[in-house]
């Protein structure tokens, strides 16, 4: 049962594990706005970050309010703030409270079926560990063994997700064109931990990655290969943490490299108008937004058309900070105005690298068109694809 939130001393308490976890950076802000000027929560609906800071300082936050799910940690408004607040930890911080207290709005109740699966089978989408290898079959997939060059970690989605399933396939048969050495864990692997980690449960999170950690060193294991970027970031980013290094590298900066090095021969066309899209871990968080479109101009016959809010700017798809578990309202989705944005440059394929992008961005498809909203659109045809698909068409 959770504790509710009703006296002093919880405030306290409030402001007391806020300052833990982020320090005094709440305290720096000067109330100037910018991170609600930037946020892609504005687009849809009102919401303020300047004003979850402000109670925050004085331990006033509403603990209970949905708005502190809201965040989807999309690195917008740390890229602005002129005053290094630290919106991300310290919101981090907030639903750790909320976490500990038992306190979850509606739409973020599914984060404990999550939960559940997760310390259960080691993936959030209420799978069975055991079938974590199934979409290798029907492909010629090793199971990682010391003396491979590469471990190929696809990730929950990819091992699990019908949808990418297909993106773990495309990039098994690229590798294998390419010759690569590689293996997967299959059942040993779990998932990283890094969406857990900012929905606040922080124990889930060392449990998870001190798993995987054990069974990198178990299996000799010096460099991962990640389709996802929540993957990329938490290996490169956060497992060193437990004193631990793993090379990583993102599948769009090695498919990059094998094109460039002549292992991987592109031979066919692909007509067609496309618009890339940053992922938030791949691109603002990690700095990688050279290599994929670089990837895609060496495909003749395929056009590359930018986005408004594109690179830095890119506009997040509404997946991170664990919000891929949370209901959304349709209306409410930025997704949606990803795909008119991409229409709007008369795209005919949104392409991306990264199983939450591709999630929303389907589901905000099918959802357009079921009620016709897309207008410049009429066919409705606009495909989503990972970058792995295209040159899996290609090769
Ligand atoms: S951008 Fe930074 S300083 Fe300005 S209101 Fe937001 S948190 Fe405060
Ligand atoms: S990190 Fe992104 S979603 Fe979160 S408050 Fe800042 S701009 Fe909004």
């Amino acid at each position: 049962m959770g504790k509710p939130v009703e006296n002093l001393a919880d405030y306290k308490e409030i402001v007391d594990v806020i300052k833990g976890s982020g320090g005094d950076a709440f305290k720096r802000c000067f109330q100037c706005g910018l991170c609600d000027a930037v946020c892609p929560w504005n687009r849809v609906r009102n919401f303020s970050m300047r004003k979850i800071v402000r109670q925050a300082t004085f331990g006033m936050t509403e603990i209970e309010s949905e708005d502190i799910w809201r965040c989807t940690t999309c690195g917008r408004c740390p890229q602005r703030c002129p005053r290094d607040v630290k919106q991300i930890e310290s919101g981090v911080a907030l639903r750790r409270i909320a976490t500990e207290y038992g306190v979850f709005p509606a739409s973020v109740k599914p984060l404990r079926t999550v939960g559940a699966s997760l310390i259960g089978e080691g993936n959030p989408l209420g799978e069975e560990r055991k079938n974590r290898a199934k979409w290798t079959e029907g492909l010629s997939v090793q199971t990682f063994t010391e003396g491979m060059d590469l471990l190929y970690f696809p990730g929950c989605y990819l091992s699990y997700d019908p949808r990418l399933k297909k993106v773990a396939a495309a990039t098994a048969h690229i590798l294998n064109s390419a010759g690569v050495d590689f293996g997967i864990l299959g059942p040993r692997e779990n998932c990283c931990g890094e969406s857990i980690r900012k929905t606040g449960d922080e124990e889930l999170f060392k449990r998870l990655a001190r798993e995987n950690i054990k069974t990198f060193i178990d299996h000799g294991v010096r460099k991962v290969l990640v389709s996802s970027p929540h993957c990329y970031h938490t290996f490169k980013n956060e497992y060193p943490e437990f004193m631990v290094h793993f090379e990583v590298i993102h599948i769009s900066q090695y498919l990059f490299e094998l094109v460039n090095d002549g292992r991987l021969d592109i031979k066919n066309e692909y007509n067609k108008r496309v618009a890339y899209h940053d992922p938030c871990y791949l691109g603002r968080h990690n700095g990688i937004f050279d290599e994929p479109r670089a990837v895609l101009k060496k495909v003749p016959g395929l056009e590359l058309n930018e986005m408004a809010d594109s690179g830095q700017d890119s506009l997040c798809c509404g997946g991170g900070g664990g919000r891929i578990w949370m209901e959304t309202p349709k209306n409410e989705r930025f997704s949606n105005i990803r795909l008119e944005q991409a229409i709007g440059v008369g795209a005919e394929v949104l392409v991306t690298s990264c199983p939450y992008c591709i999630t929303n961005f389907e589901d905000s498809r099918i959802s357009l068109q079921d009620g016709q909203d897309l207008d410049d659109d009429p066919s409705g045809l606009i495909e989503i694809k990972d970058i792995t698909e295209i040159i899996r068409e290609v090769i």
